[in-house]
C-alpha cells in the first residue's frame, strides 16, 4: 500500500487552522494515533509545514470551505477565523471544534468578562469603557490603577496597558470604531499566576490537568512549574472547579487554558482563556502521560480521553526566545543537548528573532530544584 492509498485507510482527517507552533506540536501525536493531520498555514514553510499543509487565507470563506471538505473536524492553532466563516461552516454541516459560540469567548475578552459573570466565576472587577472619562471613572473607583485592554486581537501582552489617569489611553480610544469598547480591569495584586488545562469532549466528557505556576517576563510566558509549588489542597480544587465551569458553561471542545491569578489572601481570579493548546501546557508533553496535544486531537476527533497524571513529581517548561546569540541555531541545539541529555528540547522551526518564541524545553524530575536547574540551564544555551 503507498502512502496515498494508506491515507484513504485512516479513519480520522483533522484540519488544523493556522500553521504556528501549536499546529507543529500536533503532528507527532497525529502520526501516533493514526489521524491524517491536515494544515491551513497562512504562508509557505511555516512551523507546521511538516504535514500536509494548504496555504491560504483563514478569513476567506472559499478558502477555508475548500479547506474544510477536505477533512472530518477543523479545529484551530489560533483563535482569530472570523465568526462569520465559522458559522457559515457549521451551517453547511461541518464539525468545528471548538464551535464558534465557545470560541467568541476566547476570541472576545469584553464577550468573555460578561458571560463569565453570569456564570459566576471569580474575575477581576472589570467594565466596558468608550472613553477617556469613563476610564477615569473607572480609576477612581479603583485607587487610581487599572488594567486596559484591547478586547480582541492581544497576544504576549501586546493590547495590555497598566494606566494611572484616563487619558493615558487615548490613543486606544481613538482608535475604536463605532459601538467599540476596551476592557478595563482594577489592577489585582496578584501573588502569582497559574494556568488549569481541561480537555472536553463533544459529548461533555471532561479531564483536568494539575494547576500550573506561570511566570512571564515582559507579558511573554517565560516559566511553567507542574504541579504548581506549594498549592493548598483547596487551591487545587477550586482551580480545577473553576475549569470544569468554564469548559462546560462555554461548551468548550478540546484543550481549554485558564489563565488565573492567585492573590495573597489566596483567591483565585480568571485573566483570560484559550481553547487549544498552550504555552502553560507545553510541560505536559514530556511530564504527563498524555500531553496536551495528544489530549487536544482526542478530544476534537471524540476519542476517549487519556490520563492526565504526572510522569514524574515534577516538571519545568523554559521557553527558548529568540535572542542575540552568536553560533548557528544548529550548533546551540547541539550543545544544549550534550550537555542536558535529560532534557527534552523541543524547536518551532521558527527563524530566531529577538523576543521571538522559537522553542522550549522541558524536564521531569523527582527534585523541583534539579528540574529548574537543568532546564534553565538548557534554555540558556540560546540566550
Ligand atoms: P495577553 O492576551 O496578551 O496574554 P493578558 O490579558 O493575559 O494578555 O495579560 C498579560 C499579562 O498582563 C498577564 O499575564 C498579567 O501578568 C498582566 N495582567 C493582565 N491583566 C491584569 C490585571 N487585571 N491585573 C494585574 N495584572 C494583569
Amino acid at each position: 500500500m503507498g502512502p496515498n492509498e494508506w491515507r484513504r485507510h485512516m479513519a480520522l482527517r483533522v484540519g488544523v487552522i493556522g500553521g504556528g507552533q501549536l499546529a507543529r506540536m500536533m503532528i507527532a501525536p497525529a502520526v501516533e494515533l493514526g489521524i491524517d493531520l491536515r494544515v491551513l498555514a497562512e504562508d509557505e514553510g511555516m512551523s507546521a509545514a511538516l504535514a500536509a499543509t494548504a496555504v491560504g487565507d483563514y478569513r476567506d470563506l472559499d478558502t477555508v470551505r475548500a479547506f474544510a471538505a477536505e477533512v472530518d473536524v477543523i479545529t484551530f492553532d489560533h483563535e482569530h477565523v472570523p465568526q462569520d466563516v465559522l458559522q457559515a461552516l457549521v451551517a453547511e454541516g461541518v464539525a468545528v471544534r471548538p464551535g464558534p459560540d465557545a470560541l467568541q469567548f476566547a476570541q472576545d475578552k469584553l464577550v468573555m468578562r460578561a458571560r463569565l459573570a453570569e456564570l459566576g466565576v471569580p474575575q477581576p472587577d472589570w467594565a466596558a469603557v468608550r472613553t477617556a472619562d469613563e476610564l477615569q471613572e473607572f480609576l477612581d473607583a479603583h485607587a487610581g490603577a487599572a488594567v486596559v485592554k484591547t478586547p480582541r486581537g492581544g497576544y504576549d501582552g501586546k493590547g495590555v496597558r497598566v494606566v494611572r489617569a484616563g487619558a493615558e489611553a487615548q490613543d486606544w480610544f481613538d482608535g475604536l470604531g463605532e459601538g467599540d469598547a476596551l476592557l478595563a480591569e482594577e489592577l489585582v495584586p496578584f501573588v502569582r499566576e497559574l494556568a488549569q488545562q481541561i480537555a472536553r469532549r463533544p459529548g461533555g466528557e471532561m479531564i483536568a490537568y494539575p494547576v500550573v505556576e506561570t511566570v512571564q517576563r515582559d507579558g511573554v510566558c517565560a516559566e511553567v512549574i507542574a504541579p504548581a509549588p506549594a498549592a493548598a489542597e483547596r487551591l487545587i480544587e477550586v482551580a480545577e472547579s473553576i475549569g470544569r465551569t468554564i469548559a462546560e458553561g462555554l461548551g468548550v471542545t478540546g484543550m481549554l487554558a485558564v489563565e488565573l491569578f492567585e492573590t495573597d489572601d489566596e483567591r483565585i481570579l480568571v485573566n483570560e482563556l484559550a481553547m487549544r493548546p498552550h504555552n502553560s501546557g507545553h510541560w505536559s508533553q514530556d511530564g504527563a502521560v498524555t500531553g496536551q496535544f495528544e489530549q487536544h486531537l482526542r478530544a476534537v476527533a471524540d476519542l476517549p480521553l487519556g490520563s492526565t497524571a504526572p510522569r514524574a513529581p515534577w516538571s519545568v517548561m523554559v521557553n527558548i526566545l529568540g535572542g542575540p546569540a552568536e553560533g548557528s541555531l544548529e550548533d546551540r541545539f547541539a550543545a544544549a543537548m550534550a550537555e542536558h541529555p535529560g532534557a527534552k528540547i523541543h524547536t518551532y522551526g521558527k527563524a530566531p528573532r529577538p523576543g521571538r518564541k522559537v522553542g522550549h524545553v522541558n524536564v521531569a524530575d523527582g527534585d523541583l530544584d534539579d528540574a529548574v536547574y537543568v532546564a534553565r540551564a538548557a534554555a540558556a544555551h540560546f540566550a
